[in-house]
C-alpha cells in the first residue's frame, strides 16, 4: 500500500509536470504553424528499381518551429490528429502538394505522380472525397498524377465505409498505395478487398532483410503477392547498395530511400532530373 501511494505520488513529479507542459505549448504553437506558414513539405523521390529519372515524389512535412527548429512529423502529427488539427493541415499538405507537383511540369519538368500521406483522421472526415476532387480541380494536376498514401489502422476502423469511400476515391481517378505494409495487422484480405495500386513494404523489413533470413522471407512473399494480384510495389527505407541488388534480384518493382536521396526542399528537386540515371 505504501509502495502504490508513493507512486501514486510520484506521478506528479516535476519532469512529469514539464513533459504536460511541453505537449501543451506544442500544442498551442501548432495552432499557429499554418497561418504563420511555418509548414512545409519535403519531397523523396520514387524510382523504378532497373534506374532511370524518378517516376514519383513523396510529399513529407516539415514543422519549422521558430524555437525549436525543424520538429520532426512523429512529434506533432500524434499531436494534429488528437486535436483534429490534421484536418487543415491535411488539407494543405494535399494543396501544396498538387500545386508543387503542376508548377514542376509548367517548368518543364517530366510528369510525375506526387503521393501524399493521409491520416486516418483525415479519412473519417465525411467530406474527403470531394475535397480531393476540389484540390485536384484547382490545381489542374491530372488525377492520375496523385497517389494517397493510407494505412492498414485506417481500413479497420469501418471496413464497409472503407472500401466504399476507397472506391470513390479510385473513381476519381487517383491512385492509392498502402504504407507500411506488413507492420500492425496485415490482413492479407485487404488486398483484395480494397482498391489499392501498389503496396509500400514498410522500412523495418528492409533495414533487416540481409541479416535477417525472416525479414527476408517476408519481403519475397509481399513482393510475390503483389504480383499475383497484380499491384504494384515499392520498397522503402533503402539505404544501400546490397539492399538495392537484393531487391532487383526479387524483382521488386520501385524503390525510395536514403541510397537516392533523402527528403529534400521542393527548390532542390529539379537537380534529379537530366542528371546521370542511377539504380
Ligand atoms: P512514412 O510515411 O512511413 O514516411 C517514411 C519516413 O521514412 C519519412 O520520415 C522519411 O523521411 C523516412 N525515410 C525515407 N527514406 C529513408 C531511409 O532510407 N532510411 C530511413 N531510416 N528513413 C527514411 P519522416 O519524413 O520523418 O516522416 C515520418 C512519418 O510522419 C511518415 O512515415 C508519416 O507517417 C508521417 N507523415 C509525414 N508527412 C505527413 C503528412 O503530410 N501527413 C500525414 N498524415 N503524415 C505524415
Ligand atoms: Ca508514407
Ligand atoms: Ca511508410
Ligand atoms: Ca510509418
Amino acid at each position: 500500500a505504501k509502495a502504490a501511494g508513493r507512486n501514486t505520488y510520484q506521478f506528479f513529479t516535476p519532469e512529469m509536470n514539464a513533459r504536460v507542459f511541453e505537449r501543451l505549448s506544442l500544442e498551442n504553437s501548432l495552432r499557429k504553424a499554418l497561418p504563420r506558414q511555418e509548414l512545409m513539405l519535403y519531397y523523396q523521390p520514387q524510382y523504378r528499381v532497373g534506374g532511370g529519372d524518378p517516376i514519383g515524389f513523396e510529399a513529407l512535412l516539415r514543422w519549422r518551429h521558430p524555437e525549436l527548429g525543424l520538429v520532426p512529423p512523429a512529434r506533432f502529427i500524434p499531436i494534429a490528429e488528437e486535436t483534429n488539427l490534421i484536418l487543415p493541415i491535411g488539407e494543405w499538405v494535399l494543396a501544396e502538394a498538387c500545386r508543387q507537383q503542376m508548377a514542376w511540369q509548367r517548368a518543364g519538368q517530366p510528369a510525375t505522380t506526387v503521393a501524399v500521406n493521409l491520416s486516418p483522421v483525415q479519412f473519417r472526415q465525411r467530406n474527403l472525397v470531394s475535397l480531393v476532387q476540389r484540390v485536384l480541380a484547382e490545381t489542374g494536376l491530372p488525377a492520375a498524377q496523385l497517389e494517397l498514401e493510407i494505412t492498414e489502422s485506417l481500413l479497420m476502423d469501418d471496413t464497409e465505409r472503407a472500401v466504399e469511400v476507397l472506391h470513390e476515391l479510385k473513381s476519381l481517378g487517383i491512385r492509392l498505395s498502402l504504407d507500411d505494409f506488413g507492420t500492425g495487422y496485415s490482413s492479407l484480405s485487404y488486398l483484395k478487398r480494397f482498391p489499392l495500386d501498389k503496396i509500400k513494404i514498410d522500412q523495418s523489413f528492409v533495414r533487416d532483410m540481409i541479416k535477417d533470413s525472416g525479414d527476408a522471407a517476408i519481403i519475397q512473399a509481399i513482393i510475390a503477392i503483389a504480383a499475383k494480384l497484380e499491384l504494384g510495389v515499392i520498397a522503402e527505407g533503402v539505404e544501400n547498395q546490397s539492399q538495392l541488388d537484393y531487391l532487383a534480384l526479387h524483382q521488386c518493382g520501385e524503390v525510395q530511400g536514403y541510397l537516392f536521396s533523402p527528403p529534400v526542399p521542393a527548390a532542390e528537386v529539379c537537380r534529379f532530373f537530366n542528371s546521370a540515371t542511377r539504380a
